[in-house]
């Protein structure tokens, strides 16, 4: 089977620093992927390179088996993938109806609506109407996920959803994604809660100094093989 996105060889840099070197990884339709690392792995920078966010030096992302290194971060969005950078970016004067209606925008036919995405993020449903700039952290964090789901996509890039938020918030947006799961949708995750990861993933890249340094499922992964790797002493 082909897998659903693709990354061969990536090579990132900004200017003279390299940001990943050599990383090959794959996500197939349904599967959640869990990408972990100490800060300044290159997790951010390799989720941008796959949403056509950063150009890389060298490398292929590839759609349902499709070269889509040439294209730019709207038109993959149209095929499919859709990135959740950090900071949320919503538009602070609209409202959170109105901040989810501008991720139908460039829309794909699918199960999305403004319904479908309460339905799943609970903590939104009585916040339709409220101003942006009006939400906490972690109701932000719903809204710009839930902008990302209104694009009905096949691929979501999820970064550091939980940076920054109070345990329960966390509990309840995991909580949210184990929901989003159906249909098939395939997930990239990053995270810094390793415990989090390992209790969602179905499997799990780490990255260490811009390079993936070990790949496998939670169940194949001892717990020593992890930190490991996370932390350089392979
Ligand atoms: P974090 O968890 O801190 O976001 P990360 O694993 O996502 O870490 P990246 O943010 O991808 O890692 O960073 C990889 C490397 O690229 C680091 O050395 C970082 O300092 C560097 N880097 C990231 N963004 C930029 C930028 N805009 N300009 C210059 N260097 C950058």
């Amino acid at each position: 089977m082909t897998p659903l996105l693709t990354a061969e060889g990536i090579d990132a840099r900004y200017g003279d620093v390299r940001a990943v070197s050599g990383v090959s990884l794959h996500v197939d339709q349904g599967e959640l992927l869990a990408l972990v690392g100490a800060n300044g792995a290159g997790k951010s920078t390799l989720l941008r390179v796959l949403a056509g966010a950063h150009r890389p030096v060298a490398g292929a992302v590839g759609l349902r088996g499709d070269d889509v290194t040439g294209l730019r971060d709207f038109e993959r969005n149209r095929r499919g993938i859709c990135l959740v950078p950090e900071g949320r970016r919503l538009f602070a004067s609209l409202t959170v109806r109105e901040n989810l209606l501008v991720g139908a925008g460039s829309r794909r036919p699918g199960r999305w609506d403004v319904d479908a995405v309460a339905d799943v993020l609970p903590m939104l449903r009585p916040l339709l109407e409220r101003n942006a700039s009006q939400l906490s952290g972690g109701q932000q964090q719903a809204v710009a996920i839930g902008r990302a789901l209104m694009s009905n996509p096949d691929v979501l890039l999820l970064d550091e959803v939980s940076l920054g938020l109070a345990p329960i918030v966390i509990d309840e947006l995991y909580e949210s994604l184990a929901a989003v799961r159906g249909g098939g949708l395939a997930v990239i995750l990053v995270e810094q809660d390793l415990q989090r990861t390992l209790a969602v993933a179905d499997r799990l890249v780490c990255m260490l100094e811009g390079e993936a340094v070990l790949e496998g499922t939670p169940h194949s992964l001892t717990h020593e093989a992890i930190t490991d790797a996370y932390f350089g002493h392979v």
